[in-house]
């Protein structure tokens, strides 16, 4: 599929080779050896491919203790996520599994086999998953612990409860990420990778889980309405439409844009904090294990922005871009430029009769002036002088520069590409792999498989 998108896209083609067969995959996320592991943890590491593949690929990039840490961390909310998510189990039956759970990491016992949801593995093999747990140091086992315990008592409080107001928004996405965050910062700080005071900053790491997590809840809107579940906040709906179901109807295709990208904006508030939080960080497989998710948010969100298909399929960012993305997002300047580009890629969207297009504008605004700045800071001239050049205009532009605003994409990366990456020499990249394909002498048959 994604070489067939590739076709399209040729510019993915020349990131999918690189990421797959020259060694990108490797240099941004290494996998683990599982077979110098001990047999439970390669159990461990099996059920965390098993139950994500985004993931696993960042946490096996982590550095060995922490990696491990981070492994189980996943593992146990993962099983307490199944729990919440069970739909077959009653309320009575969940709201003590969910109370309690933060206990059961000290049962070496405890398991639960009646599960129907497609993760229950976790479930059914907890005592390999508590068993490691308890072989962590303390320090590793008093943060999972707590985060399980905050987390268990969050998503009971939601099992009853509506996500009415945006406030409410704010908090079932600390239950569900935020608090992932701050376990993760504590995490980090414990392992003595990182300092103290990315564990203590906690409306930081709240943000980043905030981010990722509304940026899922807008995407899936269809899967989510399909299967009976709201995620999205009744404030917010309600000013569009009498149901949140009703988004799906093709005459409510204006409304439902228009709640779309209200909520997107809602979701922007996020980047400063995001970028503030990457920017404390000092090592680098903890700065790829955190940046790598936002900038794959950011895209989705810049994807999502004024496209009326999240109502009727599945908007993805394509698996070259992603690619791309990965293999770029490994410094704060790289970091910043990728988000630079996609919210100048959304800014370029807003339309003069969105209801919310004068704080979208805003965010934007406020958005490229702090990717500004904070690459100003680090003062390389590379870095510095093609955001000026789309920056400072972009801040003076109003709705009707959209056009405009669309144009001014950074000089650097249209150069870089117009070079490297000229249809013409991606076309032909595209023709050989194509005729290599067909006569079956061709690479990209892993390549079809794995992607
Ligand atoms: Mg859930």
């Amino acid at each position: 599929m994604s070489f067939v998108q590739a076709l399209v896209h040729p510019e993915d083609l020349v990131a999918l080779v690189k990421f797959k067969f020259l060694g990108g995959a490797e240099s941004v996320t290494p996998r683990v050896n599982l077979s110098t592991l001990d047999k439970p943890l390669q159990v461990c590491y099996q059920l965390l491919k098993r139950t994500s593949r985004s993931f696993a690929v960042v946490i096996q990039a982590l550095d060995e203790e922490l990696r491990d840490a981070v492994c189980l961390f996943y593992l146990v909310l993962r099983a307490l996520d199944t729990v919440e998510d069970d739909m077959t189990i009653t309320s009575a039956e969940k709201i003590p599994l969910l109370k309690k759970f933060h206990e059961f990491l000290d049962d070496p016992t405890w398991s639960y086999s009646k599960s129907s949801c497609k993760d229950g593995v976790v479930l059914e093999r907890f005592p390999v998953i508590s068993n490691e747990y308890r072989r962590l140091k303390p320090a590793f086992r008093d943060v999972i612990k707590d985060i399980t315990a905050r987390m268990g008592a969050g998503f009971c409080i939601y099992l009853e409860k509506e996500v009415s107001t945006l406030a409410d928004w704010d908090e079932y996405c600390h239950f569900a990420a935020g608090l992932v965050g701050v376990g993760l910062s504590q995490l980090f700080a414990a392992s003595g990778l990182e300092d103290v005071s990315v564990a203590t900053s906690t409306e930081l790491s709240n943000s980043m889980g905030l981010f990722l997590q509304k940026t899922n809840i807008i995407r899936d809107y269809l899967e989510d309405v399909n299967d009976n579940r709201h995620f999205w906040p009744r404030e917010v709906w309600s000013q569009y439409a009498p149901n949140i179901g009703d988004f799906r109807k093709r005459e409510m295709s204006a409304p439902a844009v228009a709640c779309l990208n209200h909520l997107i904006t809602n979701a922007l508030s996020h980047v400063p904090d995001v970028i503030a939080y990457l920017s404390q960080l000092k090592n680098q497989s903890i700065f790829n294990f955190c940046a790598i998710p936002q900038v794959m948010a950011i895209a989705t969100l810049a994807r999502c922005y004024n496209n009326h298909n999240v109502f009727t399929g599945v908007v993805k960012i394509r698996k070259g871009e992603a690619c791309s993305m990965m293999m770029e997002s490994t410094n704060m300047e790289k970091t910043v430029e990728i988000f630079n580009e996609r919210i100048l890629e959304l800014g370029g969207k807003i339309t003069v009769t969105d209801p919310s297009a004068s704080i979208t504008l805003s965010s934007v605004q406020n958005a490229l002036v702090l990717c500004h700045s904070s690459l100003q800071q680090k003062g390389t001239e590379a870095s510095v002088k093609p955001t000026l050049k789309i920056q400072l205009p972009a801040v003076r532009l109003d709705h009707e520069d959209r056009v405009g605003l669309y144009r001014l994409r950074s000089s650097r990366k249209e150069s870089r590409r117009s070079l490297l990456l000229s249809p013409l020499l991606s076309w032909t990249v595209c023709l050989l792999a194509v005729t290599y394909q067909y006569w079956g002498l061709y690479l990209p048959v892993q390549l079809k498989d794995s992607l």
